[in-house]
């Protein structure tokens, strides 16, 4: 689990640099929309007009952007494949597969058997390709 929640820390860590860019760029255009009120109420309608198009704009590409990046993480954890420990039985050959656990290691002992009740042991430890991977070799 430390690997993978190492992974994500560092996500987490450009993710919220791109966050703080939005959000100032959101408060600008706020700020633009209010002044574009402002100015509207003072007469000044050219320049209203100019705010306006700018706040909206900048409210625009800060949705579109947080979209993106939402969009971006989904897709991160979705290519982040689980490990899978194969447990095996040496007496009856019964397998069984299950999510990697912290502290599985190849030919630990595990818990007994469904079949025969022998010490079954993990035979493999390996992070599941998909088919997608796999398609992309030429042979
Ligand atoms: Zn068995």
């Amino acid at each position: 689990m430390s690997k993978a929640s190492s992974e994500s820390s560092s996500t987490a860590k450009i993710s919220s640099f791109a966050l703080i860019a939005i959000i100032i760029t959101l408060v600008v255009a706020i700020m633009a929309l209010f002044n574009a009120v402002q100015a509207y109420l003072m007469g000044e309608v050219d320049v209203a007009t100019i705010l306006l198009i700018v706040g909206f704009i900048g409210v625009g590409a800060c949705t579109y952007m947080l979209l993106q990046m939402r969009q971006r993480i989904i897709r991160l954890r979705i290519e982040m494949p689980p490990i899978t420990t194969t447990i095996e039985c040496r007496k009856c050959g019964f397998k069984t597969v299950r999510e990697f656990q912290r502290g599985d290691y190849i030919f630990k002992e595990v818990e007994p058997c469904q079949k025969c009740n022998e010490k079954m042991l993990i035979t493999a430890i390996y992070r599941e390709v998909r088919e997608k991977m796999k398609a992309t070799f030429p042979f």
